[in-house]
């Protein structure tokens, strides 16, 4: 892939366009409850408004599905950027048609303005050619700095970039790509991935790709219960996805094959079900009781994994290693996310909650890079070619 960095352009005077991802979350009076997605922006904003560019953002708020839907609107957003930047943001309400271009040409090198949401028009999901030649019209240089949305091909992170000449990934963006390339592309050595989460069925593609490229493959989670029991064990009343035990097989076939060394929890936190940590008890892995669910990892898996991750150089993190919405059933994923934080390898972590149990865990500071994408991260760990990034290499 040769993907041009934001770095290497010339902005001076020209049309800054940025995809970003400004899809937060609003209360009920559609007041922001957290700003991570703008703030995680922030320095491709600046270092564009400092370079001397008009700078005009484009995002989506949810999914209005094509409508106009006044409670997704991103008036709010701007009102806040506002606010971080510490200078006016130009709201246009209406980026299609001359009133959006009469808008915008008022810009003076270094004003920043922000388009509504752009999936109020039903053309963005659809990736329309025309669509996005229309928002080319606002562009001298195309920008995207939306890793969250880039596992999808849509008007404006595909279609826009066959109509501007010069097209780059903003810094965070950038970041996405370069800590995935060292984590999992061309990492250090001994590497290990850590997989958890609820299911191995939305995972599958990701193992296969992921035996293919390190070292050792740690299990966690909820899926860890289905690999049990393709080793032949019982597992209670855990969750189990009785139709992926020959996944599970294949999977263990595959890791022997690859030399990788996958290992499975030895010991685990058991209870009644997820509300009853009060009764929660310890297990070994082939004698699971038979009314009881597995929950967390136990003391001697989380030793089991922590030996193995403070030998590794690199380590790449997607799922919960247990329950842990329930503080009780969080300690495995806790004290794996403490070893991972003290070691000084390279850590990488992505998924929805995989990032907010990192958060919870309070470690989240200390890993190398946190991923803004769950569903994108999940198909870069499936090996695939996200179509934003894609569009970006010219
Ligand atoms: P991510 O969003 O990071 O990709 P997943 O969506 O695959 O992660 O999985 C996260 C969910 O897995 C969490 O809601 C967590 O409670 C659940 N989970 C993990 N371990 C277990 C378990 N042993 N039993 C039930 N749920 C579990
Ligand atoms: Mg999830």
């Amino acid at each position: 892939m040769a993907v041009k960095y934001l770095k290497s352009l010339e902005l001076r005077g020209k049309r800054a366009f940025i995809r970003v991802d400004f899809n937060v979350p609003y209360d009920k009076s559609m007041s922001i409850t957290d700003d991570t997605r703008i703030t995680a922006t922030l320095p491709t904003i600046r270092h564009c408004i400092d370079g001397g560019a008009k700078v005009i953002l484009v995002s989506h708020l949810g999914r209005p599905d094509g409508k106009v839907v006044p409670k997704m609107s991103l008036a709010p957003v701007a009102e806040r950027l506002s606010g971080l930047l510490g200078r006016t943001v130009l709201f246009v309400d209406k980026p299609i048609g001359a009133g959006a271009a009469e808008m915008l040409a008022g810009l003076k090198d270094g004003d920043v303005a922000l388009l509504e949401n752009i999936r109020f028009y039903p053309e963005e999901e659809k990736n329309d050619r025309e669509f996005g030649k229309k928002l080319a019209e606002l562009a001298d240089v195309y920008i995207n700095d939306a890793f969250a949305t880039a596992h999808r091909g849509h008007a404006s992170n595909e279609a826009i970039t066959h109509f501007v000449k010069e097209c780059a990934a903003g810094f965070l963006l950038e970041n996405e790509i370069e800590y995935f390339r060292k984590a999992m592309l061309d990492p250090t050595r001994p590497t290990t991935a850590i997989i958890g989460g609820v299911k191995i069925s939305s995972k599958i593609d990701a193992l296969k790709n992921i035996l293919g490229r390190v070292d050792n493959l740690i299990i966690g989670g909820g899926m860890a219960y289905t690999f049990l029991k393709a080793k032949g064990y019982d597992v209670g009343k855990s969750i189990l996805e009785a139709d992926h035990v020959p996944t599970a097989k294949a999977i263990i076939d595959l890791a022997i094959k690859n030399k990788v060394n996958l290992v499975l929890p030895v010991d685990i936190v058991v209870a009644p079900d997820l509300d009853s940590a009060d009764k929660m008890s310890l297990a070994r892995f082939d004698a699971m009781p038979s009314d009881l669910e597995g929950v967390d990892i136990g003391p001697e898996s989380i030793g089991l994994y922590s030996d193995i991750i403070r030998k590794s150089k690199t380590v790449v993190w997607n799922g919960p290693l247990g329950a842990f919405e329930n503080p009780a059933f969080a300690v495995g994923t806790n004290a794996i996310a403490k070893i991972v934080a003290e070691s000084d390898c390279l850590s990488v972590i992505g998924g929805g909650d995989s990032v907010s149990a990192i958060h919870q865990s309070g470690y989240a500071d200390k890993m190398s890079y946190i991923s803004t994408g769950g569903g994108a991260f999940l198909e870069l760990l499936e090996g695939k070619t996200l179509p934003a990034i894609a569009a970006l290499d010219k």
